[in-house]
């Protein structure tokens, strides 16, 4: 199936969602808060499984379609409801196919949302937050404060206008699909918005609608150590970290959460998730930063760091973005890293960057509300480099 620029479906769902409408969103409610609302509107419980399946499996969004409703069923809630998407802003395509969607929401906000087309399958990065309360000095969306969490009806919401732009309802039933796989690896961390993130994850997981399994979706963390368990006890998805240091002076350095949670806890978190093994793994992603992170004792001290971890590595050149401090390490010097991985036990491969051109990449979504001024942001960071890179230096000699 292609991607196409937009379906049969998408004038209907183009319904914005305006902060002058007063109706209930259906999009997002959890199956009993479904139940709930209905039953507030007199109907029987059975009424949620039909309706879950003309949004979540036909990609509906006008009730007068929902035809194995009453008429006067129809009627009602279209005057107490609406099945209601986030707005499509601005859509950018890539030269290689990567498109990213500026969307917004009721109240104005907006975040983006990328999608990351494979041969015969993508993947459909989503956004958890509206900025970002944590400042990891090589991501753009770090530059950006924390407006607000988006709801479940926000997160479910973007990937269901990836398939309205894809065309891609109703839901395949059999594993033919392009949009087969949900990275929470869009803005914001999604471990500060667990709640909201797990029901809009539970929706898209539940096989009577979007039905990707727990196995195609990845939630992504800057190592937000007492949400992790609860993470894969909870969702049972696959987890990736991002790590980016084998030692806390360079993280906390590049990542200020590690002074907060330091690696010792985090590895720990990780040894602990429930449903890793062997034959499934957490990622460690680790973004190459020229003279930063990059060295083979920084590879040598990660094999160390990680053992006994059932993992495997994602290797992420740097992206650069307008005002961003850092270079990407030289590609000799990221093919040395990884065979040190490799050579260990580890897969590391290296990364292929999408959507650069639109800035799509990793770390380089953004919407508004700025945080530190680009001058001020590099004073602070050249400081505390100097710092860090001397710690190093000291702690080199023992790898
Ligand atoms: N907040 C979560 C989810 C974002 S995922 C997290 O940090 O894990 C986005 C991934 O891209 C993370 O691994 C992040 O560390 C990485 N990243 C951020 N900025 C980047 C950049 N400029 N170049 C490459 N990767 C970057
Ligand atoms: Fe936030 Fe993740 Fe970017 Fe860090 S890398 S600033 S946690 S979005």
């Amino acid at each position: 199936m292609k991607c196409l620029s937009s379906s049969p479906m998408a004038p209907d769902s183009a319904r914005p969602e305006t902060s002058a409408d007063t109706r209930i969103n259906l999009v997002g409610l959890s199956r009993d808060s479904l139940r709930e609302t209905l039953g507030t509107l007199g109907q029987k419980p059975f009424r949620a499984k039909q309706l879950w399946h003309w949004m979540y499996h036909r990609g509906a969004t006008d009730f007068a379609a929902m035809t194995d409703l009453a008429k006067d069923l129809r009627a009602k809630l279209e005057d107490h409801c609406v099945v209601a998407r986030p707005t499509l802003a601005r859509e950018q395509i890539s030269t290689d196919g990567t498109r990213k969607w500026l969307l917004a929401f009721a109240d104005g906000q907006k975040a983006e949302t990328v999608f990351i087309p494979e041969e015969d399958r993508g993947a459909v990065c989503v956004s958890s937050q509206v900025g970002c309360t944590l400042t990891c000095r090589f991501c753009h969306t770090g530059t950006q404060r924390l407006v607000r969490n988006l709801t479940p009806a926000e997160i479910v919401g973007q990937f269901m206008v990836a398939r309205d732009s894809c065309g891609e309802w109703p839901t395949p039933t059999d594993e033919r699909r392009m949009l087969s796989n949900v990275v929470m690896m869009g803005m914001g961390e999604p471990l500060y918005n667990f709640d909201n993130v797990a029901t809009a994850l539970k929706i898209v997981m539940a096989d009577d609608g979007i039905a990707l399994g727990k196995r195609r979706i990845t939630l992504s963390t800057s190592g937000v150590v007492p949400e992790i368990h609860r993470c894969g006890a909870e969702l049972g998805v696959n987890l990736a970290v991002s790590l980016h240091a084998p030692d806390d002076d360079t993280r906390s350095l590049i990542m200020p959460i590690n002074k907060k949670y330091p690696l010792k806890d985090l590895m720990d978190a990780c040894r602990n998730y429930p449903g890793a093994s062997n034959a499934r793994r957490i990622t460690f992603e680790y973004v190459m930063l020229k003279g930063i992170n990059d060295t083979i004792s920084h590879a040598r001290a990660l094999v160390k760091l990680v053992k006994d971890i059932p993992c495997k590595f994602n290797l992420i050149p740097f992206n650069v973005w307008p005002g961003s401090l850092y270079e990407c390490s030289d590609p000799q010097t990221v093919e040395k890293f990884a065979q040190i991985l490799w050579d260990a036990g580890y897969s590391a491969p290296v990364r292929t960057p999408r959507g650069r051109d639109i800035l799509a990449a990793c770390g380089q979504l953004k919407t508004d509300s700025e945080r530190l001024s680009a001058k001020e942001q590099r004073l602070r960071d050249a400081a505390e480099a100097e710092a860090a890179q001397q710690a190093w230096a000291e702690k080199e000699a023992s790898f």
